[in-house]
């Protein structure tokens, strides 16, 4: 299975692509993650994506590009992956088609996950993650043990580019030039949309009968 999900900053991507990727045993690939990683080792990738995700800006379209590939062709992507916040826009989503044809494979979804813009905010803004494996929780919803990760153990922080403004910024980038792949994908026939509003065990199982 290859899948791509797309939505909303909040609308659930990652819970549920790390769902999805328990039940096909295929790697979930999310580039914020690979960059806010980098950005904490302090290497040159890090250096190089540093001031775009703090502002919460996109990051250049083809160094992303070029970061995915090389995720693509890891061992354990050879049979299927979930790339989550990727693609963000359209040369993103023409590269990653480029890509697929080159190494002779297509893309089975893209999954649009949605919720309204009320949502988006609530969710965001009291969303706290591991920086260690990227597992989310919410202030509402906190891990076991006073802000340790319940699956590795890391230290469970906000995310730096959470502040309402550069929500607010993501949201409005989101809009223009992301929302714009639903028909991209609808006309290639490869939509799947799925409203996020519901619980998460909810939406997961309308994922996966649509799937
Ligand atoms: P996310 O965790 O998906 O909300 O991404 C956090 C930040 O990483 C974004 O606000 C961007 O700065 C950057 N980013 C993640 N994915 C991409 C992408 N596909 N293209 C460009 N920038 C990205």
């Amino acid at each position: 299975m290859r899948l791509v999900i797309l939505g909303p900053q909040g609308a659930g991507k990652g819970t549920q692509a790390e769902y999805l990727a328990d039940k096909y045993g295929i790697p979930h690939i999310a580039t914020g993650d690979m960059f806010r990683w980098a950005i904490r080792q302090g290497d040159e990738l890090g250096r190089a994506v540093k001031d775009y995700v703090e502002a919460g800006r996109l990051v250049p379209d083809e160094l992303t590009i070029r970061v995915v590939s090389e995720r693509l062709d890891a061992d354990d992507a050879a049979s299927g992956w979930i790339l989550d916040g990727f693609p963000r826009n359209l040369a993103q989503a023409e590269g990653l088609e480029r890509l697929m044809r080159s190494k002779g494979r297509e893309l089975d979804r893209a999954l649009v996950i949605d919720v309204p813009e009320d949502v988006s905010l609530r969710r965001t803004l009291g969303r706290r993650v591991c920086e260690n494996c990227g597992a989310t929780y919410h202030e509402d919803r906190p891990p076991r043990n006073d802000w340790v990760c319940d699956r590795c153990g890391g230290r469970v922080v906000a995310r730096s580019d959470d502040s309402e403004a550069t929500v607010r910024e993501r949201l409005r980038t989101y809009h223009e030039q992301t929302e714009p792949l639903k028909d991209y994908y609808r006309e290639r026939g490869r939509l799947l949309e799925v409203d996020g509003t519901a619980s998460p065990e909810e939406v997961f199982e309308r994922i996966v009968a649509g799937l």
